[in-house]
């Protein structure tokens, strides 16, 4: 996507001053971020919201409106702008090394670093502001609320791994994980504007189409790096990950590495698989007759 809007995203980041690890360190938080975007009207945002929850998920639209009532919002006068912010080589390093707890970096990103993605979610609001459109981050609404899908569980009114995979940012993986071009170990944000770009192509046709396990692979990485038993062949069971993280990696971070700040950090699974920082590589296709075996340790955690 390049519009003046995605090159002011990349330069904001690009600022030591806002993309700090953690107050006072030099190191930066992320890499450079990748940026897309997406109609309003594209269907797959009322799919989305049929499938997620027709009753409490939220459409670009309905987002914007309600930051803006009494203003009519047309689906086609909407723009979906979503990011994505990688981890670093140094974080990914660090946390690749660990089994059952996370590493300080990983949670100083998941505390500090998600301090950044809501200014930078404010900085796209306020410059767009500034050219007199009306914008708003559908997560930082004070309307935004955790919900139970029927379908799929715990979940809430804006999912910004689902705005980005409609902005052509990734498609999920096993453990749930988005897998971007920039590999699954990221976080993402997005915001809602009346305004008209033009939508970054979807360079894929499934919703899990760069997880190996959609090409036939026996790929178990992401299964075995997770301490909870949280991810199987079934998928991703949200309530032993919430779980894990809620009465084992939280307390620990506060104990540990951020005293008196129970952060939501693990992340296990984003780390040390194939997927951790790229789109995975198909296997070469095997002679007839010859099985696809399990990519038994690839990429698994070094030491
Ligand atoms: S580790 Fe393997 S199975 Fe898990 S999300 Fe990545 S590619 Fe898919
Ligand atoms: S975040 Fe942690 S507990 Fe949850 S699925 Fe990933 S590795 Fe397992």
């Amino acid at each position: 996507m390049e519009s003046s809007i995605s090159r002011d995203i990349v330069a904001w980041m690009a600022d030591p001053a806002n993309n700090a690890l953690a107050p006072g360190l030099a190191e930066p938080a992320f890499d450079s971020p990748l940026v897309g975007c997406a109609s309003g009207a594209d269907p797959l945002f009322a799919w989305l919201r049929d499938d997620i929850g027709p009753d409490f998920y939220w459409t670009p639209a309905q987002a914007l409106q309600l930051a803006f009532p009494g203003r009519e919002m047309r689906p086609e006068a909407v723009t979906v702008i979503a990011w994505v912010l990688p981890q670093t080589a140094r974080t990914l390093e660090a946390h690749r090394r660990c089994r059952e707890l996370p590493s300080l970096a990983w949670s100083q990103v998941r505390h500090y670093g998600e301090m950044i993605n809501e200014n930078l979610r404010r900085f796209v609001v306020e410059t767009l502001a500034g050219q007199g459109i009306a914008a708003a981050a559908p997560v930082l609404l004070p309307q935004w609320n955790r919900a139970t899908s029927a379908r799929y569980g715990f979940a809430s009114c804006w999912s910004e791994r689902h705005a980005a995979h409609a902005c052509g940012l990734g498609t999920f993986g096993l453990s749930d994980g988005l897998i971007t071009p920039a590999g699954k170990a990221m976080r993402v944000g997005s915001v809602v504007a009346e305004m008209v770009l033009p939508p970054t192509p979807r360079p894929y046709t499934r919703h899990d189409e760069w997880c190996l396990r959609a090409a036939g692979v026996a790929c178990r990485s992401c299964i075995k790096r997770c301490p909870a038993g949280a991810i199987s062949e079934a998928g991703h069971d949200k309530e032993l990950c919430f779980n894990y993280i809620r009465n084992v990696t939280a307390p620990y971070v506060a104990r540990e590495l951020l005293p008196g700040i129970p952060v939501n950090s693990c992340g296990l699974c984003q780390t040390g698989t194939p997927c951790e920082h790229g789109i995975p590589k198909r296997p070469r296709k095997r002679p007839a007759g010859e099985q696809t075996g399990e990519l038994a340790g690839q990429g698994e955690a070094a030491g």
